[in-house]
């Protein structure tokens, strides 16, 4: 089959038959639906953009399992160059679309499984790693997208799966049969369902004896039979609806609940079943490649945010202003460290025993450290810059108004030579970047909420060579 063109992947979407719903109706053309076909133009962005020269390099790349050239999104990284490839193509797309491109999640569960599959057959003679490769390869012919199932609903926090009321507010096993098992559950915040072919399921959290049916992955496609999509609102999904005041013309995100209404899943689609102790690394290895994509494509995203901040100082007739530049500046550093970051987490990467690489778990979770943080401050930095009309401005409909439209465009013009209509554009750009909920919360809580990564780095750091370092400093020979 080999890669697909941006319209062959529309087209393929449009051959799936999920069952949706949003705004309580169900959707029975999601494709061509305003509000989710912006969110599909995102991933699209990541088909397209591999047709075109200037991009091609980083993402076609050649896949040693089928022996063809493939998109980045379906290859789990086999050397340094691979895993630092991920982050300067999520950059590029970042920059590209403005917003999230959804298909880094479904990479980063892909290199997760081409880990710990391999794994659990090490330990337990499984065929796990065999199930996942010729899923793999399926995925690679086809260039599918794939989403990550792994955040479930969770109920009470304070319990943990097998103490909840409901047993089903963790994905659980409700059924073992001879040809496969079946599933009931929900997970949440499923960035670009709809966009996806594939849903790949891993658990959310460590799980420990006694947990054995919640301790799965597998996959599905996003369109079996008992899978419903249910659309999460975000703060602007009207202005798609409604054909206007939409700020980035071209590209969106949603996020739906996927609930698994009793899902069959063929043996040969599951990558663990039971294994437990094998959750902690699904949960370790997801979390961290994810923490990872996340900064490469966020620094994309302040790279947008520092073009419009400069563009609105054209506008505004405020380009000499020193205060201004200083906070340019400052949003300028802010991507260019997280960046630096995830590339460091890439150098410092390893070989796995099934023959992957993985990033440095540290460097991945202090950058998303890092991405929570500032990212918001980079927002507030170029809302500074733009002005007040990030938040009122005046609706495309009434820029139009026979009556007022030539008033409102003659209130709002700016600097001498730049015409009233891009001031316009570009507020509602500013506004776009700075308050789309289904993006912006991502920068806190996407790739697992920030007191996870802290955890994380707790864990993973090396605690005892630091007390070494101090205790040989101050003379301490005793080794207490
Ligand atoms: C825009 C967006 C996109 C996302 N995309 C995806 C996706 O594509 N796929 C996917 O699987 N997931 C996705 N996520 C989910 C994301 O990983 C979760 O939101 C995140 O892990 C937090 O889980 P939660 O939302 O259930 O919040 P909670 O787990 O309820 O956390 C809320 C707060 O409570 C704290 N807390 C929770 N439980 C405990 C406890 N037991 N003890 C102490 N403190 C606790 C947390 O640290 C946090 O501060 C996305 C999230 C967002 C916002």
């Amino acid at each position: 089959m080999g890669l697909k063109t941006k319209e062959e992947y529309i087209e393929s979407l449009r051959q799936m038959k999920p069952t949706a719903y949003m705004f309580g109706e169900k959707v029975t053309n999601v494709v061509d639906n305003p509000r989710l076909r912006a969110g599909i133009e995102a991933t699209a962005a990541t088909y397209e953009i591999a047709e075109k020269e200037e991009y091609r390099d980083l993402v076609v790349t050649q896949s040693p399992l089928i022996n063809e050239p493939v998109n980045r999104f379906t290859l789990p990284p086999s050397s340094i160059e691979d895993l630092v490839a991920r982050v300067k193509l999520n950059r590029k797309l970042g920059g590209y679309v403005g917003t999230c491109h959804q298909r880094c999640t479904g990479l980063d569960c892909l290199s997760t499984l081409s880990i710990v599959t391999y794994d659990i057959d090490q330990k337990y003679g499984t065929s796990y790693y065999k199930n996942f490769i010729e899923f793999l390869k399926y995925v690679q012919k086809n260039d599918l997208t794939c989403n990550a199932g792994v955040t479930d609903v969770k109920g009470d926090r304070s319990k943990g799966p097998s103490a909840q009321d409901d047993k089903d507010m963790y994905l659980h096993v409700v059924e073992r049969r001879q040809d496969g098992i079946v599933v009931r559950g929900a997970k949440a915040h499923q960035t670009g369902s709809l966009s996806s072919h594939e849903i790949v399921v891993l658990p959310t959290r460590a799980l420990s004896k006694g947990d054995e049916e919640y301790s799965i992955s597998f996959a599905v496609p996003a369109d079996t039979p008992g899978l419903i999509h249910v659309v999460g609102r975000s703060t602007l999904d009207m202005r798609e609806l409604q054909g206007c005041d939409i700020g980035n013309v071209y590209y969106s995100k949603y996020c739906p609940m996927l609930i698994f209404n009793d899902v069959f899943v063929p043996w040969e689609r599951v990558f663990m079943c039971g294994e437990t102790e094998f959750a902690t690394e699904m949960v370790l290895r997801f979390s961290s490649f994810h923490r990872q994509s996340h900064g490469g494509c966020k620094a994309g995203k302040i790279d947008c945010m520092v073009g419009t901040a400069l563009c609105a100082m054209d506008y505004n007739g405020t380009s000499k202003a020193g205060h201004l530049k200083q906070k340019v500046i400052e949003m300028i550093h802010r991507a260019e460290t997280l960046y630096g970051c995830c590339l460091a987490s890439s150098y410092e990467g390893r070989k796995e025993p099934s023959g992957t690489y993985f990033i440095d778990t540290v460097l991945a979770n202090a950058s998303k450290i890092h991405e929570g943080k500032e990212m918001a401050e980079a927002t507030r930095l170029m809302v500074d810059v733009c002005g007040g009309f990030v938040a009122d401005l005046p609706s495309d409909r009434d820029f139009e108004n026979p009556e007022i439209g030539h008033l409102v465009k003659k209130y709002l013009k700016g600097a001498d030579g730049y015409p009233v209509e891009n001031r316009i554009k570009l507020f509602r750009l500013a506004e776009k970047l700075a308050l789309e909920s289904a993006d912006t919360v991502s920068d806190i809580h996407g790739g697992g909420s920030p007191e996870a990564h802290r955890v994380t780095i707790f864990r993973e750091v090396n605690l005892e060579e630091k007390k070494q370092l101090a205790k040989r400093l101050a003379g301490i020979k005793d080794g207490k």
